[in-house]
């Protein structure tokens, strides 16, 4: 039985002010049965780290470098994330491959490094509409999985959870359909279960891309999806507690 994860992504959103307020509405009557992560851009962790402390939410990153330390001015490495205490830490995120240039490589190597420390990467993965009006878009994710679960090898395995996050329906208020995404989850079930099928069976498969409160509980609602990646309604403490409610 896979527990649900909801992770809320808040961007380059925030300030040391509505950050506290945000963390302080989230956690006051918070009920789900779902695990609840937010990730907060990196300079604020401490914070997060501070008031969620004790409480039944998880922070975690946006992104992260491969590298441990050194000369890499601007990154935040495994080791620091470590440091602070997060769980989980986002790669892959459509906006840092199309606006950062990151390549499936660059991201398996994240994935990599996060392993070793002890923290779940949430692998995000997902086509363009260009890619889906062409038929692609499971030969595009296919190819995201496989790279990382290649160089990943079968040891780094034990636990990761995948977001499948079409581009078109991130921050566009479109969602895929259940339907849609019941079927993109399912196959990437089956592409895990090609390596290994207890890292199938245990793996979460969450959703991204445009949902909330309205929209999650049926799609939470297919069995292969098992929670959600929410950006823009996870910058308000009510709709991103609908959604951890919804999730059971
Ligand atoms: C995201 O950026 O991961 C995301 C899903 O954004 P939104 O919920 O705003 O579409």
């Amino acid at each position: 039985m896979r527990q649900p994860l909801v992770a809320g992504n808040w961007k380059m959103n925030g300030s040391s002010q509505s950050i506290r307020e945000l963390l302080d509405g989230i956690v006051s009557g918070l009920e789900s049965k779902a695990e609840v992560l937010v990730c907060p851009p990196a300079i604020y962790i401490q914070q997060a780290r501070e008031m969620l402390s004790g409480t039944a939410v998880k922070w975690g990153l946006q992104n992260v470098s491969d590298k441990a330390s050194g000369a890499f001015t601007g990154e935040t490495s495994p080791l620091m994330a470590k440091d602070l205490d997060c769980k989980y830490v986002i790669i892959g995120h459509s906006e840092r491959r199309s606006i950062f240039g990151e390549t499936d490589k660059d991201v398996a190597a994240k994935f990599c490094a996060l392993v070793d420390q002890g923290i779940v990467p949430i692998l995000c993965v997902g086509e363009t509409l260009e890619e889906r009006e062409a038929g692609t878009t499971m030969k595009v994710v296919e190819k995201q999985i496989e790279t990382v679960l290649q160089e990943a090898g079968s040891n780094r395995l034990g636990n990761f959870v995948i977001a499948y996050e079409p581009v078109w329906a991130i921050g566009t208020g479109l969602t895929a359909t259940p339907e849609q995404a019941q079927e993109v989850h399912a196959a990437i079930r089956e592409l895990l279960s090609r390596t290994d099928e207890s890292v199938a069976q245990k793996t979460r498969i969450l959703y991204g891309g445009s949902m909330k409160a309205a929209n999650a509980a049926e799609l939470m609602a297919n069995p292969d999806v098992d929670g959600g990646l929410i950006g823009g309604a996870s910058l308000v403490a009510e709709d991103f507690k609908a959604i951890c409610h919804a999730a059971g």
